[in-house]
Formats: C-alpha cells, sequence, structure tokens
C-alpha cells in the first residue's frame, strides 16, 4: 500500500517514560511489543486495519526485534497461525473485522481453543457493532462462550486499553486459553496518551530460534479425539477457574464508588465513556469522572467473576445492566449467578434499554432516567429530561430539512475502475434482460445503489459465485457473480470458483482486478505486483472461458459481458476486469505532480467537460456513470428549461464520459480537455493561434 504510517512506526520505538500520543490501536500495537509478542497476524478490515498495517511497514524494525509479522489471506490462516502458543511459550497476536472475521476463522479457533495454549494469544477483533458498523449486526461473545475463550471489553481510554493488552496475554497464559479482546470503532479511534515502556524482546523468537520441535510428544495436546474429551473437561474444571482466580486477583474489572450506594450499574467496560456521558447529562457525575451512582466496569466481559457479581450488588436493592446487542448473555449470566446465591437484588437490563441496536448516550440516559425514577426517585432527574427533549426538538427539525433533500446513497470514488463495468452491464441488460446479479464483500458493492442498482445478493466475502449455484440452475438467464481481486483470493477461489467446476456451473464471474484489497485500505494481494496470476491460477483450475478486459474500455467490456451472457459454451465464464484502484493510482500521481509543478516542469492534467449548447438535458449520461463529478447545472438557454450536464472540478480524466457517449450511442456533447500547467513555448504559440482562430483554449 501507498499510504506512509512513518509517524507511528517511530511511536513504536518509545521506550521507558516516554509519552505516547495516538489512536487506541496503535495504543494495542505499541503494547504488543512492550508485552513481548513473538509474532503478530491478521487479515485487515475496519475498524482494526490499522494494527496490521503498521506493523507491515515497521518490518524492519520488528526483525530487529525478532518479532515475525505475516500479512495472512484471510482471518482463517490468522486463527490457524496462532497454533505456534500450543506447543510453545511464544506470545502471539492476531487482528481482524468481527464479527465476519471471527466466522471465518471459527474453525481453527475451535480446535486452538480445545486443544489450550502454551504462549499467550491475543486475538484484537474490530467489533462492528452499531452506527458506522459495515457487516451483519452480531456480537463476538457468542463465539467467546460457545468455544471457552476470554473475552476482554477495556474501557475506551489508552492506558486502560494497554493495560488490558499486557495482562490478557497473562490472562491467557495463566489459563492456557486464548483470549479475545474487542474494540468498538470509536475505542479504536480514541485518541489520547500512555507512559511508555521499552519493548521486550520475545523469549522465543525470529533471532532465538527454537531448538526443533518439542522434546517430548504431547498427544494431548491435539485437538483430535480422544484428547477433545479431556480437554473439554479441562477447560470448565481447571482453565476456567484459572482465569477467574486471576481476573479477580488482578482486579482486571474495576469497581467506582458512588454515594447512591443502595443502587448500581454493570456495564461493558467498552461503553463505560456513554454510560459517564449519561450521567454527567442527568446531573450525576462531574465531568471528570466521579459518578455518584456505583459502577462495576466489566473490562472482562467472559468469563464473568460470580463473586464479584454478588460482591457488588448483594447490599443493593437494584442494580441495572449496560449491555450493547443481543441476545442478553451477560445479564443472564448475572441473573443465575444471582439467583443461585439467593441474592434477592432486583435486577434490570433489556427490560428498561433496547435490545438490538447501539447503546448511544441518549439510549443511555433514557434507560438510566426510567431505572433511576423506579428504584431512586429522590434524585433530581430534569436537567436529562431537558436535555432529551432539546435533542429531539433538533433531530426533529434535521428531519424536516433533510426531508427536502434528495437522497445520497454512497458510490465509488471518483475516476474508480469498477464503475466503467457496471456501465457496460448496464447496457447490455437492455438488450439480454436483467439477471440476477449475487453481489460480494468489497468497493463493487457500491453498484447496487443508483444509478447501478445491481446486486441480488450479499453473503459474505469472497461467497458471491457459491451464491449463485442455487440461482443458476433455476433461471432462465445466467446469473452473474461479481467479486473484487481480494474476495477472489480470500475465499473465491475455493468457495465459488472450484465449487462451480466441480459442478459444472454454468454462470458468469467477473473479478474485478483493481490490484488491492481496496475497501479495506488498499492492502496488497499476491497478484498486486505479479501480472496474470489470477489468469493463470483459473486456467490452472481448467477454466476455458476466460477474457481480460480493461475496464475503461466500455465498448469492449460491454460486448464481451454479452458474449459471456449468451455464447451457447457451458462452464464457467470469467471476465478478469483490470484497471488499477483510483484512489491508489492518485495517491501515487499526486507526489510526483506536486514535485514537478515545483520544479516548474510542464504537467498535463486530463478532464473532461460537457458543451452545454449541444447537450439536451435528458442526463442519460449521468444514469449510466454516476460519477460525483458528472453533475448537472442550469441551462444558459433561457428558452430551455431542462438543466445540462456539466462536469466539476474534481474529475480526473478518466475517460469514461467519453466511453460511455460512443458505446450508448448518447450524444457528441462531451469533450476532452488537456490542462496544461507550466506551460513550453509550443504551448504557449498553440494557444495564441487557437484564440486567433476561434479555438476553445480557456485559461
Ligand atoms: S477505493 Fe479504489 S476500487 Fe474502491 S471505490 Fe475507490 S477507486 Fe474504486
Ligand atoms: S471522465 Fe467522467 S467519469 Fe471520469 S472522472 Fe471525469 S467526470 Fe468522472
Amino acid at each position: 500500500m501507498e499510504r506512509q504510517f512513518t509517524r507511528e512506526i517511530e511511536s513504536l520505538r518509545l521506550g521507558d517514560g516516554e509519552t505516547f500520543h495516538g489512536e487506541g490501536i496503535l495504543a494495542v500495537t505499541k503494547a504488543l511489543l512492550q508485552s513481548g509478542v513473538s509474532y503478530v497476524g491478521g487479515y485487515q478490515g475496519a475498524p482494526v486495519s490499522h494494527l496490521l498495517d503498521v506493523m507491515v511497514q515497521a518490518r524492519d524494525y520488528l526483525d530487529d526485534l525478532g518479532v515475525h509479522v505475516e500479512a495472512c489471506t484471510s482471518e482463517a490462516s490468522a486463527a490457524a497461525m496462532l497454533g505456534a502458543s500450543i506447543n510453545y511459550p511464544a506470545r502471539g497476536a492476531v487482528t481482524w473485522k468481527s464479527i465476519v472475521g471471527t466466522n471465518v476463522a471459527a474453525d481453527a479457533l475451535s480446535y486452538l481453543a480445545s486443544a489450550g495454549v502454551m504462549g499467550g494469544t491475543l486475538i484484537v477483533l474490530g467489533e462492528d457493532y452499531g452506527e458506522g458498523g459495515v457487516v451483519a449486526q452480531e456480537r463476538s461473545h457468542a463465539f467467546a462462550l460457545k468455544s471457552l475463550m476470554w473475552l476482554l471489553d477495556p474501557r475506551p481510554n489508552l492506558p486502560s486499553i494497554v493495560e488490558m493488552v499486557e495482562r490478557g496475554f497473562e490472562l491467557s497464559e495463566a489459563s492456557s486459553t486464548p483470549v479475545m479482546m474487542e474494540l468498538r470503532i470509536r475505542a479504536c479511534h480514541v485518541k489520547g496518551s500512555f507512559i511508555a515502556k521499552d519493548n521486550e524482546r520475545p523469549a522465543v523468537s525470529t533471532r532465538r530460534k527454537l531448538d526443533g520441535p518439542p522434546a517430548e510428544f504431547i498427544y494431548d495436546r491435539l485437538a483430535h479425539p480422544p484428547a477433545t474429551f479431556r480437554q473439554e473437561k479441562l477447560k470448565a474444571d481447571v482453565r476456567l477457574p484459572a482465569a477467574r482466580k486471576f481476573i479477580r486477583e488482578r482486579r482486571l474489572n474495576e469497581v467506582f464508588p458512588g454515594s447512591e450506594d443502595s443502587i448500581g450499574v454493570i456495564v461493558q467496560g467498552g461503553l463505560y465513556n456513554g454510560l459517564m456521558l449519561a450521567l454527567k447529562t442527568l446531573g450525576l457525575a462531574e465531568p471528570f469522572g466521579a459518578a455518584r451512582i456505583p459502577i462495576l466496569a466489566l473490562n472482562v466481559v467472559y468469563p464473568l467473576v460470580p463473586e464479584e457479581i454478588i460482591a457488588f450488588s448483594k447490599d443493593k436493592t437494584a442494580i441495572l445492566v449496560l449491555e450493547e446487542g443481543q441476545p442478553e448473555f451477560i445479564e443472564q449470566e448475572i441473573a443465575t449467578c444471582l439467583r443461585r446465591a439467593d441474592v434477592e437484588t432486583k435486577l434490570h437490563g433489556k427490560d428498561v434499554m433496547h435490545m438490538a441496536g447501539e447503546y448511544t448516550a441518549e439510549a443511555m440516559v433514557r434507560g438510566l432516567s426510567k431505572f433511576l425514577g423506579r428504584h431512586a426517585p429522590h434524585l433530581d432527574l430534569h436537567s436529562g429530561a431537558e436535555w432529551l427533549e432539546r435533542t429531539k426538538a433538533i433531530r426533529d427539525r434535521a428531519g424536516e430539512l433533510l426531508g427536502a433533500l434528495p437522497q445520497r446513497p454512497p458510490t465509488f470514488c471518483i475516476g474508480c475502475p469498477e464503475r466503467p463495468v457496471f456501465s457496460a452491464m448496464k447496457l447490455v441488460a437492455q438488450e439480454v434482460g436483467r439477471p440476477h446479479v449475487s453481489m460480494d464483500v468489497g468497493c463493487h458493492a457500491f453498484a447496487s445503489f443508483e444509478p447501478f442498482s445491481q446486486g441480488n445478493t450479499l453473503l459474505g466475502y469472497g461467497m458471491s459465485l457459491a451464491a449463485a449455484a442455487g440461482v443458476g440452475p433455476m433461471s432462465s438467464r445466467r446469473p452473474v457473480a461479481i467479486m473484487g481481486d481480494g474476495g477472489f483470493w480470500h475465499n473465491g477461489l475455493l468457495s465459488g470458483v472450484a465449487s462451480s467446476l466441480l459442478n459444472q456451473g454454468d454462470g458468469v464471474l467477473v473479478i474485478m482486478k483493481n490490484g488491492y484489497a481496496s475497501a479495506t485500505g488498499t492492502q496488497e494481494l499476491i497478484s498486486t505486483h505479479a501480472d496474470r496470476t489470477i489468469e493463470s491460477t483459473l486456467e490452472g483450475m481448467g477454466v476455458k472461458w476466460l477474457r481480460t478486459v480493461n475496464n475503461y474500455r466500455v465498448g469492449e467490456m460491454a460486448k464481451t459481458y454479452k458474449e459471456a451472457m449468451t455464447t451457447p459454451e457451458k462452464g464457467l465464464k470469467v471476465i478478469v476486469a483490470e484497471g488499477e484502484c483510483q484512489l491508489e493510482r492518485q495517491r501515487k500521481l499526486r507526489p510526483l505532480v506536486s514535485k514537478q509543478l515545483s520544479e516548474g516542469k510542464r504537467t498535463v492534467r486530463v478532464k473532461y467537460g460537457v458543451d452545454e449548447d449541444t447537450c439536451t438535458g435528458d442526463h442519460s449520461c449521468i444514469r449510466l456513470s454516476g460519477c460525483p463529478t458528472l453533475t448537472i447545472k442550469d441551462n444558459p438557454d433561457p428558452l430551455r428549461t431542462d438543466p445540462v450536464a456539466t462536469v466539476i472540478d474534481g474529475c480526473v480524466g478518466c475517460g469514461l464520459c467519453g466511453e460511455n457517449a460512443h458505446a450508448a450511442v448518447l450524444c457528441p456533447s462531451f469533450y476532452r480537455a488537456e490542462v496544461i500547467q507550466n506551460p513550453n513555448a509550443l504551448d504557449k504559440l498553440l494557444f495564441k493561434m487557437r484564440n486567433l482562430f476561434g479555438g476553445k483554449t480557456v485559461h
């Protein structure tokens, strides 16, 4: 990837007593090195991509420390990598986006959790839940419960996050169990500082190598029957009590006392900041933290420690559990715990809070108001009620104003190479009819929105072709699967292509070969620097109908796609749509161009435009492109009322406007212009001559 993390890499080198400033996720990166991690892996995805990106770019420094870094091809390979800690005292950390990544990694995680670990293992999960989340809204908590892996949910501030990384490794080793740490979007991006420590050179590393496999062969370290039956017993009888003991003794969960000690709140650590804001809004907390309501903040949300829950609850008339999302795993466990100990404290949670969706500060103010109204009626909550009314008034007013605006769905970057493919598909659909289009995870999913409106299903990363397998045999038209090259290498090759070949599927697969896993921040792939890797892989697997087309050639793309849809030849037909991710291309071009300009060198930038005299104002070009820089403006002709099309500043000159005009036989309104900076003598002469003869040259 071209984005540079130079400053972040420098902060990884900070030593004892120095102050680290930055984001939560980068604090995790530094904390891993302070913990003596031996190896790090993962698969990119918001909000944890930076962790791996920084590690990959810091390879030289990590080599020096002896830390191995691996950019894994999927979450499954990252999880399996943790197998290094089963037999060896090596600490390992991996990261991915959850819930989707944990789903992909689930198989290896089950085996890892069954076998148990010798070296501490930490799985950093980007918990993509709530507002801003982009995947299926589920919680990682379920995986912790089913596999008996421990789940940390630190309070969102840098010292707490760093502390939990360090304690997480120790907890893992004390209980021989992998530990997961969930970080929500806001926790990953929370800014702050902490006092750094020296990085620790790992006990086992690329510089302190193991002397062969373990001296003694231990069958019980294999997650294989009959060992698995013993391992299941170990989980409940040995590892779980050991974990609870460690959590209790090391005080990983925190109690914050308050003067209203007949009631209390038990909160997931990750929600602590929101809770404090809600309490402050209700007039029950000071700006810097001290609250009147006692709080038990669970930095470890699984396993819970019954003694801690009972000690916090037993002298209170009522407690409120704040647990985001469904089902209410923690609340149920607390209820069981209190019932078993005959503690009669009234338990509230999902009865005053909503079941599905994020717990914003506003939601917590509402829920707390209900809880406190019932169990602490003497408290004055009017400031909270007034704030809720003001918030509602603002929201209602915003709703009125926004209602008048047209919707603006998210779309591809300006000049994105994937847009022309969907233009071509839209054109061909006019002739052969609309097919079933199975979408995949990636930038191309933007084509689900206007003006393309293509994409009937989305079943996961690299799953589009597999998701079309059941549709094809039932359809008169061939189904189409769209997949990015990221998705192809992640899962699509085996789940989709191999399965289609095995079952003699007859569909069309379009692979967007833009060179990177773009939607996650443009990380490199196996095919980034190697030409025709995708094509030769497909040929090797037995794909017979295979075409590679330059995306921006809309006419050629349309012809190829139409052939794929209509040829009598049976079997899988693959179009490799080739065009580099524009975001990445612009990142490379921009510094080159600004260097040329600063040196006074001639630079030429291509830009497209619309001749407003010939534009008919039918806007078919906009319906075929959706480029944000191709828009409308008032018609300059007083006799015509339809707005004309126009290209605003920001056009990167990708050429799609011209290609679409030709392929769809639209109109002759588009022109291609060259914007010349630092013109040479010939440019100046041509400029004068064009002006002389009435040509169109503008300053
Ligand atoms: S990041 Fe790249 S592939 Fe994704 S929309 Fe932007 S230009 Fe297209
Ligand atoms: S040429 Fe057209 S599609 Fe390409 S960037 Fe410019 S306005 Fe957008």
